[in-house]
């Protein structure tokens, strides 16, 4: 008989298609099948322990498990917008457990393979094995103590409340540059409008402005010379993750004016909101554009505030501004600024797009 493998201490879960079914900030009532469940509660009772690491709204990912009811079987969550290597390699430090003690699921190859690039020693797992793991003889201890379940919520009192105060960094260049990112960005067509549409509808976390265009509206603006309807689409060399983004823009005689830009939580760890927003403000500079571009705080798109932000846009007012239709019917929408400069290209990604600063030169735009 070969040797039995390590025994594995502790699994982290990602949540997202992974623990339950759906994607939450997608749908907020996400579902749990009894089989995962008593996946959960089965490893629990042999004394391993489970944690999590998911990209996801801290706030609201807790609160589901809560009204699951499973909150409790979970150490240490890492619910974030991090690399999930740091969220998996940080909870065996604070279990002080070795990494070869630590398993991972999770649906996504390419969360996998950051956390196999990072830390090959993590035993990763696709979620379609989830229901196999507690035959697994790495999952099933010869010998279950009794104190087993006193043991997790030992470390659960120790542990929850630091895990809130977490920060985490930003996606790392070095990993983006091996997954071979490539971004398209295109003017759309009749087709791509119900992707759109769902976008717009769906993804209020990054929506910059939380107002929804209907296809219908986006469709009569797509002939209008003085507007743009932009679709973002990415793929990396697991394959395409589709429709990510869209944009609408509309052109004024010194300003660029950015009414609608929305990405798809699953690809903020990507940067790609970063690269769509510095594009933008290249083509503008091309052009000899200043950027508007409206934005409206919620309690779910602090992210896209904070893209902004650090492309540099304000609050500072300035003439160009008095050339913008007022959004009289979105009174609580800000119209963010910003005196574009030429940006360099992304490093993280290929990037293949329209040349919007080529109808839009200088001369075309005096007056
Ligand atoms: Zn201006």
């Amino acid at each position: 008989m070969p040797d039995k493998p390590a025994l594995v201490k502790c699994l982290v879960w990602d949540l997202d298609n992974t623990l339950w079914q759906g994607t939450l900030l997608e749908d907020p009532n996400v579902q749990l099948s009894s089989e995962i469940r008593d996946v959960i509660t089965t490893l629990d009772s042999r004394g391993i322990l489970q944690s999590i690491a998911s990209k996801n709204d801290y706030d609201l990912a807790w609160q589901r498990l809560e009204d699951l009811g499973i909150a409790e079987y979970f150490v240490l969550p890492r619910i974030g917008w991090g690399r999930k290597s740091d969220s998996v390699t940080a909870i065996a430090d604070k279990l002080i457990f070795a990494l070869s003690a630590i398993a991972f699921i999770d649906d996504m190859p390419s969360e996998r393979a950051e956390v196999t690039f990072h830390a090959p020693d993590i035993r990763c797992y696709a979620a379609d094995q989830a229901l196999a793991l507690p035959a697994l003889p790495e999952f099933s201890p010869a010998v279950v103590t009794v104190d087993a379940r006193r043991r997790r919520e030992m470390y659960q009192a120790s542990f929850r409340r630091d895990a809130e105060k977490e920060s985490f960094t930003g996606p790392d260049e070095g990993f983006l540059r091996s997954l071979d990112l490539e971004m398209h960005i295109k003017r759309a067509d009749k087709e791509d409008l119900s992707r759109v549409e769902e976008l717009t509808l769906r993804t209020s976390q990054m929506n910059a402005t939380g107002v929804h265009y209907s296809d219908e509206d986006l469709l009569s603006l797509l002939a209008d010379p003085a507007h743009e309807v932009l679709t973002v689409t990415l793929t990396d060399r697991f394959g395409p993750h589709g429709a990510v983004g869209v944009l609408l823009l509309e052109y004024r005689q010194a300003v660029w004016h950015l009414r609608l830009l929305a990405t798809s939580c699953r690809v903020v760890s990507f940067g790609a909101g970063a690269v769509i927003i510095g594009w933008l403000i290249d083509q503008a500079a091309q052009a000899g554009a200043h950027l508007a571009a409206d934005f409206r705080p919620t309690e779910r798109n602090r992210m896209m505030d904070i893209a902004y932000r650090f492309a540099g846009f304000t609050n500072d007012q300035c003439e160009c501004l008095g050339q913008l239709e007022p959004m009289s019917d979105h009174g609580d929408i800000q119209c963010l600024h910003l005196v574009a400069a030429r940006q360099p290209a992304p490093s993280t990604m290929r990037l293949i797009s329209p040349d919007l600063a080529a109808g839009q030169a200088p001369g075309d735009q005096a007056g």
